[in-house]
């Protein structure tokens, strides 16, 4: 049974000396670095290949991820695993995470709603993502949506007009941010839907490329 730790400013001290994949999820179910934890069922650690050539990091579980504790399985997570096919990278050389591990919510009526997390937040849980990049070291680290954008690239980054471009950065070699899949899902119509995935898929194959040298 892992340690309850006591409430403190980040994650940083609680990341394991010799951190490897299975480590770290251990030390992050204790984590109490902010509030979050009181919110979720659980924390919601990455999944994937500590040899994944590609990291996708969203922003943080949703409903269903923080029920069945693991990132991505939703209906976005199901967006998300067809486009990577249709852009020809395989989800099981894939790494899924979020930038924040515990789903952050209000209730409405018997529904949890989505509420974005904020920067005290976001610190809080940056090295849990920090020392999943450097177990992983993927060669392309995309992400979804503007939190993970502006966490990992640039407080200013803006995803509607700087997706699917490569950006330099210490982090890994290739560096882009794209959409994140659940705003394809509340695109407000079927055609707007259909483009925007189309989009999506896009900024993904853009990735495939470059990963094969194109
Ligand atoms: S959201 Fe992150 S920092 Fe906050 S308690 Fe959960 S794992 Fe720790």
């Amino acid at each position: 049974m892992a340690k309850v730790q006591p409430a403190r400013e980040t994650a940083a001290p609680l990341i394991p000396a010799r951190p490897t994949l299975p480590a770290l999820r251990e030390a992050a179910r204790a984590c109490r670095a902010c509030d979050l934890w009181k919110r979720g069922t659980q924390t919601v650690f990455g999944e994937g290949s500590s040899r994944a050539q590609v990291m996708l990091v969203g922003e943080q579980p949703g409903n269903d991820e923080d029920l069945a504790g693991q990132p991505f399985v939703g209906p976005a997570g199901k967006l998300l695993d067809r486009a990577l096919e249709e852009a020809g990278i395989d989800r099981g050389q894939a790494y899924v995470t979020n930038v924040v591990k515990h789903f952050k919510w209000e209730p409405r009526g018997k529904r949890r709603i989505h509420a974005k997390p904020d920067v005290v937040e976001i610190t809080a849980c940056l090295p849990w993502l920090q020392a999943e990049i450097a177990v992983v070291k993927p060669r392309a680290l995309v992400c979804l949506g503007s939190t993970a954008a502006q966490a990992l690239i640039d407080r200013k980054f803006k995803v509607t007009q700087q997706r699917g471009q490569f950006v330099p950065s210490p982090l890994a070699p290739l560096v882009t941010a794209t959409v994140h899949p659940s705003s394809i899902l509340r695109a407000p119509d079927d055609v707007t839907r259909r483009e925007e995935r189309a989009r999506f898929v896009a900024d993904l194959q853009k990735v495939a490329k470059a990963l094969s040298g194109g």
